[in-house]
């Protein structure tokens, strides 16, 4: 790999051919349910998206979507799109988080990806192939382990969540997901995915993995949306 991370006091150093290149900033006081920064009372501001299927949900960051925040993170998860090199730096932070913070996910039994529906795989910019995004983080993830990756959970349709509220988002992730039959059955499973807003992809990916056997489910995401402005509302609402 050209790309290599190190844990750094609050924040994670990414060398790129061994050279310092930019650092991802963590949570300070990420709440073990959801990820989200608690709030200073020490509760969450998130409780409703809590998943009884979860057991923990771990991230590298904030991710912010709207323009004028452009922080080394969120540049990176933005390009992971356009750039199948960028699952290197991403991928390497989660597997030095997992190593020296997060060390209950070493106890995992395999690595599962959310996935995609064929048609909205993305194109990479230098090579033109085609790719799934989350699949290559997970492949990182997994030999950086030494964790199998397996594709236990399928997507039935495509489905796209930028623009929903969150009880859209909760409705129409319904039945979204299925589990293979060769899928989770009394494994241990590291769930994974770029990004998470509202929780609801990870909450019905848990709860299938769950039906078909899996012994438990965490999950690792790269960023998770700070989302306060564009979803203020639909939060009071709850
Ligand atoms: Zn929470």
């Amino acid at each position: 790999l050209r790309w290599s991370a190190a844990l750094d006091d609050g924040r994670v150093a990414i060398y790129l051919d061994g050279n310092l290149n930019g650092y991802y900033e963590l949570i300070k006081n990420p709440c073990a349910s959801c990820s989200y920064p608690l709030l200073s009372n020490g509760s969450c501001q998130r409780q409703f998206v809590h998943s009884p299927f979860l057991t923990k949900v771990c991230t590298i960051g904030l991710y912010y979507d709207y323009q004028e925040k452009t922080d080394y993170l969120s540049k990176h998860i933005n390009n992971l799109k356009k750039y199948i090199d960028k699952r290197e730096p991403l991928g390497a932070a989660m597997v030095e988080l997992i190593r020296r913070r997060d060390k209950e996910f070493l106890n995992c039994d395999c690595v599962v990806p959310v996935p995609q529906e064929a048609t909205e795989f993305h194109v990479d910019v230098d090579s033109k192939k085609e790719f799934n995004q989350v699949d290559e983080l997970a492949s990182i993830v997994s030999k950086g382990l030494n964790i199998p990756m397996i594709d236990a959970l399928v997507k039935l349709k495509p489905h796209k969540q930028k623009s929903k509220n969150f009880s859209q988002r909760g409705s129409e992730t319904k039945n979204l997901y299925r589990c293979r039959e060769h899928g989770a059955k009394n494994k241990t499973v590291m769930l994974l995915d770029d990004i998470t807003t509202s929780g609801y992809t990870l909450n019905r990916c848990s709860e299938e993995l769950h039906k078909a056997g899996a012994k438990g489910v965490m999950a690792f995401v790269c960023g998770i949306n700070h989302y306060e402005r564009e979803n203020s509302q639909s939060l009071a609402m709850k």
